[in-house]
């Protein structure tokens, strides 16, 4: 089921840059070598409480599938909260963006599940 959230994706990208010294990422013509660059994921948060769309990336995964389950995570994180649930749902999202500012690993689902059902305040247990 597609909710009102961006799904997300898993990226292939490298530090080179043009003759501009303008970042190439997903163009770089070196990444057709499997060895070359990293793997990062993108996902779109709920909006803040101001209304400011949340994109956000991490980067920096040796495998896909590194990068995959980092975005699962995310993505169950947020399932945690009904879809119609909107203040839970920024919430949550809240705590994401923190974790991706301090590049800090995402909250467990079961912790964050756990705190949900108990009522806690999910943005101000960490
Ligand atoms: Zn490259």
């Amino acid at each position: 089921m597609v909710c009102g959230v961006t799904e997300g994706s898993v990226y292939r990208t490298c530090n080179c840059r043009d003759e501009n010294r303008k970042p190439l990422g997903s163009a770089c013509p070196k990444l057709k070598n499997y060895k070359h660059g990293q793997w990062g994921f993108r996902v779109e948060l709920p909006a803040d409480a101001a209304g400011q769309r949340r994109p956000r990336r991490r980067r920096g995964f040796d495998s896909a599938t590194a990068a995959e389950n980092q975005l699962e995570q995310v993505r169950g994180l947020l399932a945690i909260a009904d879809e119609d649930d909107v203040e839970l749902r920024r919430d949550i999202g809240d705590v994401i963006a923190l974790a991706f500012a301090n590049r800090e690993r995402f909250p467990d689902i079961d912790e964050m599940r756990r705190l949900v059902r108990a009522g806690a305040d999910v943005t101000t247990t960490r």
